[in-house]
C-alpha cells in the first residue's frame, strides 16, 4: 500500500514537555535524520507559527526541514481548536500563519492546510466561513487516515522512565511498532469500507521524543508490511479526499471515520486486536496528561469513544 507521511506541529510540539537532553531542535534533527536514513523524502510538516514569535531561533527548524528536501504547510498560528473559537478568530489565526510561514510554504509543491485536531467546524456557520477563507487562500486540505496516539505513547514511556521501570519503557517501543502495523491495516480497511476503493493513506506523527526513539523501527516495520511512501500530492489526487470540511461535527476522528460519521456510521477508531494494549498505554500516560478542556472534556466517554478525547 502507498502512504503519504506527514508531520504536524513543527517547530515545537506544545502539549508535552521534552525529556532531559531533548530540545525542539534536536527532536526535529533526529526525525530529519530518520527520514533520510529510511529514504522517506518530500514530507509535509504542517506547521504552527506561534514559536517564531516566542523564539525566532526556532525558525532554524523549518529552515533545516526544507533544506533536507521536505515541505511546510499551514496548521494555523496558535493551534486554536475550531470547536472552541469563532470562525473570525480561527480565520485570523490562519492568516497570521499564512504570512509568517510564507518563506517556507512558497517553496512547497502544493499549498497545504491541516485543521488542528482535524476539526472542520462544529456549526454550519463556522464550517462554511472557514472553508471560504481556506479556499480564498488557495489551500488544499490534507486529512489524516492514520494517526498513532504517539503523544500518549510518549507520556507512557516517560512515566515508566520516571518511575524506574526502564525495561517496561523499552518494551513499549516494539509494542508501538506492532500496534502501528495493525492500525495502518485497520485504517486501510475502513477507508475501503467508506470510499469503496483503496486510498493512498495519509499518516501522521508529531515531533515527540518517543518517536525519535522508534522512528527506524517504525519505518522498517511499515516497509516490511508492504508500505511505500509517496508524495502527499499523490494522495490528494484521489477525489475521495475532496470531502474535507464537508460535514459539521465536534468529533476528533480520522478522515474516513469522520466521513462515515456524517453518513451515520460509527467505525472503530482503533483495531479491536489492540484495544487492550492502547488502554494500558493511555492508563500509563494519565499522570503526565494535561487537564482537558472544552468540548474534549465533554467527549470523554468510557471506551471506545474515549479515543476521541485524546488530545494530540
Ligand atoms: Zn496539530
Amino acid at each position: 500500500m502507498r502512504m503519504a507521511f506527514t508531520l504536524d506541529d513543527l517547530p515545537v510540539y506544545p502539549h508535552l514537555a521534552l525529556p532531559d537532553g531533548h530540545t525542539p531542535v534536536s527532536v526535529a534533527a533526529r526525525i530529519i535524520d530518520a527520514l533520510d536514513r529510511n529514504g522517506v523524502s518530500g514530507v509535509f510538516a504542517l506547521a504552527n507559527s506561534w514559536p517564531l514569535d516566542t523564539d525566532p531561533e526556532l525558525a532554524r527548524i523549518l529552515d533545516d526541514w526544507v533544506a533536507a528536501g521536505h515541505h511546510v504547510g499551514n496548521h494555523t498560528h496558535s493551534h486554536p481548536l475550531l470547536n472552541d473559537v469563532s470562525a473570525e478568530e480561527f480565520n485570523h489565526d490562519v492568516s497570521v500563519a499564512d504570512a509568517l510561514l510564507e518563506r517556507w510554504t512558497c517553496k512547497a509543491p502544493l499549498r497545504v492546510f491541516r485543521h488542528p485536531l482535524e476539526l472542520w467546524g462544529n456549526t454550519e456557520d463556522k464550517r462554511v466561513r472557514v472553508n471560504a477563507h481556506l479556499e480564498a487562500l488557495d489551500y488544499h486540505c490534507a486529512g489524516v487516515t492514520s494517526w498513532f496516539y504517539e503523544w500518549e505513547w510518549d507520556r507512557a514511556w516517560r512515566h515508566l522512565l520516571q518511575t524506574g521501570r526502564a525495561d517496561e519503557a523499552e518494551a513499549l517501543k516494539s509494542e508501538f511498532v506492532d500496534y502501528v502495523a495493525a492500525q495502518v491495516a485497520h485504517d486501510a480497511a475502513t477507508c475501503k469500507t467508506v470510499f469503496g476503493h483503496d486510498l493512498v493513506a495519509i499518516g501522521l506523527i508529531h515531533p515527540v521524543a518517543f518517536f525519535t526513539e522508534v522512528a527506524d523501527k517504525f519505518f522498517e516495520r511499515l516497509f516490511a508490511e508492504g508500505v511505500s511512501f509517496v508524495p502527499l500530492a499523490e494522495a490528494l489526487q484521489d477525489p475521495a479526499y475532496a470531502q474535507s470540511g464537508t460535514s459539521v461535527s465536534d468529533a476528533f476522528l480520522v478522515y474516513q471515520n469522520k466521513v462515515a460519521l456524517a453518513e451515520g456510521r460509527h467505525l472503530d477508531a482503533v483495531p479491536p486486536t489492540h484495544k487492550a494494549c492502547l488502554e494500558r498505554v493511555f492508563e500509563l500516560a494519565t499522570p503526565l496528561r494535561p487537564p482537558r478542556r472544552g468540548i474534549l472534556v465533554q467527549n470523554m466517554r468510557p471506551w471506545p469513544n474515549g479515543w476521541e478525547g485524546s488530545r494530540p
